[in-house]
């Protein structure tokens, strides 16, 4: 007997529900291809989707930074680790967003933890999509503000959610605005009236978004997002007006007690955001991708649920088939992710499929080739 016989008894009820996670060990490769145990496989599970983590120029340009400055901070951005490129950066970000301000955070996730604890607490409550990011749910509990939950993306049980939480000292409701898992788009249009009606602040988390579709939402929403997916680097941030970033300077735990961004990363993040708005090029490749990927999978009759950008889920239902089918399609050269609980929701584990600018045609028709025999054997 031991305080710890627990781990071992809670790992194995997670090998035997099929949800035991393991790393797979990336050795090299860049654009598309990953190398692994010495194989090139062409990824299909990267967040990278301009494909600028591995772009000459951005490299470069941090790595004058990185010789200007070192590598790391070196403490808390309120202390001495506030570097002139950290505020090029918000003010790059908050331009892009049409906003008067921005603050960048270590990572999105901590974006998320800090800003709404920032803005609610006890007596308010914090309503959210039922498919939010983690991150988001993570923020909401720890804030302590009444977590209220609405069915995914169904604006009239909102309404009727925002009505119950008229007793709160303050509403705030935060939603994806492209969900990280299903890759449909949030309804902004009706999010907004609906929090301007019931006087409730709005977030949205634009994660998966930036590089990919517009993201300017009305003055009065705030925009999360990270610089760790289409901007290639690391990084969280939000936008708003000059009051909103000032508080959350103040008041963001996960902002204060945390060391800055690396400068080099943040020039890197600062060069990707250039590009992403300044050369349209990288977001056409990326869409071209998604409609000839897309074609080819609904001509194979795969089910890619409500899948409207470039995160395209292929349902399989059961968690072990799921695995099953990402192991085999790994053999054939592809790598791409099973999703399964708690990520998604009970039965609806996935093959969750990204496609990039870096796609070739050939990787794609790869995949849609190896998708065929698990349509065959992997769904019923
Ligand atoms: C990835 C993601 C985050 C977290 O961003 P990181 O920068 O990776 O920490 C937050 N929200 C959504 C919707 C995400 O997909």
């Amino acid at each position: 007997m031991s305080v710890f016989d627990f781990i071992g008894e809670e790992l194995q009820e997670i090998r035997d529900l099929g949800l035991f996670r393991k790393f797979r060990t990336i050795e090299g490769g860049v654009g598309s291809k990953v190398l692994i145990d010495g194989r090139e496989l062409v990824n299909f599970c990267s967040n990278d989707y301009l494909g600028l983590s591995s772009n000459q120029s951005i490299i470069d340009k941090t790595l004058s930074i990185l010789k200007k400055y070192g590598v790391g901070a070196g403490a808390s951005r309120l202390v001495s680790g506030n570097f002139k490129v950290h505020e090029e950066l918000e003010s790059m970000i908050s331009r892009l967003e049409g906003a008067k301000a921005a603050i960048v955070f270590p990572s999105g996730y901590m974006a998320n933890l800090g800003t709404i604890q920032a803005l609610v607490g006890e007596g308010d409550a914090v309503i959210i999509d039922r498919l939010d990011h983690a991150s988001i749910v993570d923020g909401a509990r720890l804030s302590g503000a009444k977590l209220l939950v609405y069915p995914h993306k169904d604006v009239g049980s909102l309404a009727n959610v925002l009505e119950k939480a008229k007793e709160y000292r303050r509403r705030l409701v935060v939603s994806d605005h492209v969900f990280s898992m299903d890759g449909d788009i949030a309804p902004v249009k009706e999010l907004e009236e609906l929090a301007k009606q019931y006087d409730a602040m709005l977030m949205l988390d634009v994660a998966h978004s930036t590089g990919v579709i517009d993201t300017h939402f009305g003055e009065e929403t705030i925009t999360m997002g990270t610089l760790s997916k289409a901007a290639g680097s690391l990084g969280g941030f939000v936008a708003g007006s000059s009051d909103l970033i000032d508080f959350l300077r103040n008041r963001a735990r996960s902002f204060i007690y945390t060391t800055g961004l690396p400068p080099a990363i943040a020039a890197a993040a600062l060069a990707s955001m250039d590009i992403i708005y300044t050369d349209s090029s990288y977001k056409q490749a990326l869409w071209n991708n998604v409609y000839y990927l897309k074609k080819g999978l609904l001509s194979l009759g795969l089910d890619i649920g409500g899948s409207e950008t470039q995160i395209i889920p292929v349902m399989i239902g059961d968690a072990k088939k799921a695995v099953e089918a990402s192991e085999l399609l790994f053999e054939n050269g592809l790598l791409l992710s099973a999703i399964r609980p708690p990520t998604v929701p009970k039965g609806t584990s996935r093959l969750r499929l990204t496609v990039t600018a870096s796609h070739s045609k050939s990787d794609i028709d790869l995949l849609l080739k190896n998708l065929k025999p698990v349509k065959e054997n992997y769904i019923v």
